[in-house]
């Protein structure tokens, strides 16, 4: 992967070896993880290094406890679920403070294999901030820095850069690896034709992706509420559908400047209200004075398919409708379940669009979906991702 060190490139036997996770956890009222898929993410780094011979810390953030310590955002029931998964104990350093008696104790006590998991590292105020004193803190327990937390990259802070910055080597783990690879690869080499799809809510939240993509894709996809800023840039009306004016302009110049490569919906699934239940029809082209479209229509998802027939890399990051409601989500579904027949490399960037396969049962029929919505929109927009950035070079 590029230039930066990765897991396999250091000798990590005997060594304490500070590993940042994404442990960002959802949790139900009882405390009980919803979806372990970046646990189970994880494994893969810290199984290497217990297999060979590290004492493995690990670290990670869950949830905004804003520099404070909040109970209901403890990394316990990680750790919990760790044990299970690696069929070894996990010691938990139950620690306000992060790097505390508890956690110094326990790495004090570590045999090589044995791996211990630190308290949530927001707990620290200085945390967000990259501030130098609690890098020292976590640097100081630990020989070498493995960061695996592909979810946070975009972020500078104290237990991603900050530490990269003291210990030395700092290594990318497997999933960081494989993240860059994929997305990497998909629009820097990719096999062609590539094509990108993007839906969600807005425009404005994803100018930078689209110009970024233009450059580099063979045809580009608009759908979702995003569609309809398109729409009356091509002076169609848009009725209550969402819509955002102070970018019609831009997309305009989109419209010019791409000319084909971008593709556009034709017909629109609309409704009077913002409701699953609510009576809905189909429209070409303009959507009337009072109805709000909430999915693309049959013969966009036509159009998009015959699109994606021959592609041989895709990047899906948006959904094309309201996917929550069951009425308005199958322009997702039925895009999702294409990607998942094509003989094709298939990345999904994460956030609404994974959840939307993951929600179709697709997830296992995808070649990539990425474990940080925020970083690989940022990848894709061409940023480099501070995560990585810091990491030592080969
Ligand atoms: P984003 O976070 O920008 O990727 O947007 C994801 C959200 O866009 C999802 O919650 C969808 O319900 C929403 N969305 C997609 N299409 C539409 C639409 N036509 N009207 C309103 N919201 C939409």
């Amino acid at each position: 992967m590029y230039n930066k060190l990765t897991v396999e490139d250091v000798d990590v036997k005997g060594k304490k070896v500070l590993v940042r996770c994404d442990f960002n956890m959802q949790l139900d009222a009882d405390g009980n993880i919803t979806d372990e898929n970046r646990i189970v993410g994880a494994l893969p780094t810290i199984k290497y290094l217990m297999d060979n011979g590290a004492k493995v810390i690990l670290c990670s953030h869950m949830g905004k406890p804003k520099g404070e310590p909040k109970p209901e955002l403890s990394l316990a029931p990680v750790a919990k679920s760790l044990t299970e998964k690696l069929g070894k104990t996990v010691v938990f350093a139950a620690d306000d403070n992060v790097v505390g008696d508890n956690a110094k104790a326990a790495v004090a006590a570590m045999n090589d294999g044995d791996v211990v998991l630190l308290e949530n590292t927001r707990y620290r105020k200085e945390e967000t901030k990259n501030e130098e004193a609690f890098s020292k803190e976590l640097a100081s327990l630990a020989d070498l820095f493995v960061n695996d937390a592909f979810g946070t990259a975009h972020r500078a802070h104290c237990s991603n850069v900050g530490v990269s910055s003291i210990l030395k080597p700092a290594a990318a783990g497997y999933l960081i690896e494989k993240e860059i690879n994929f997305l990497g690869n998909a629009v820097n080499t990719p096999v062609r034709p590539l094509v990108a799809i993007l839906g969600g809510s807005k425009v404005s939240s994803k100018i930078s992706v689209i110009e970024n993509l233009l450059k580099k894709v063979d045809k580009l996809i608009i759908g979702g509420g995003m569609a309809y800023t398109f729409m009356a840039a091509q002076g169609k009306t848009t009725g209550t559908s969402l819509l955002e004016p102070d970018y019609i302009d831009y997309a305009k110049k989109m419209l010019d400047e791409a000319g084909d490569k971008l593709v556009l919906p034709v017909d629109t699934v609309i409704t009077e209200k913002f409701d699953n239940d609510a009576p809905s029809k189909v429209v070409e082209g303009a959507i009337p004075e009072g109805w709000m479209g909430l999915d693309i229509g049959p013969k966009s998802i036509e159009l998009f398919k015959g699109v994606l027939a021959d592609a041989k890399t895709v990047v899906w990051n948006g959904p094309m409708g309201v996917f929550e409601m069951p009425n308005f989500a199958k322009g997702t579904n039925e895009i999702a379940a294409m990607l998942a027949e094509l003989d094709a490399t298939t990345i999904i960037g994460g956030g609404d669009s994974g959840a939307a396969v993951n929600q179709a049962g697709l997830g296992d029929k995808m070649s990539h979906i990425s474990t940080g919505g925020g970083a690989s929109m940022e990848f894709l927009e061409g940023k480099e991702l501070p995560g990585i950035a810091a990491l030592t070079d080969k």
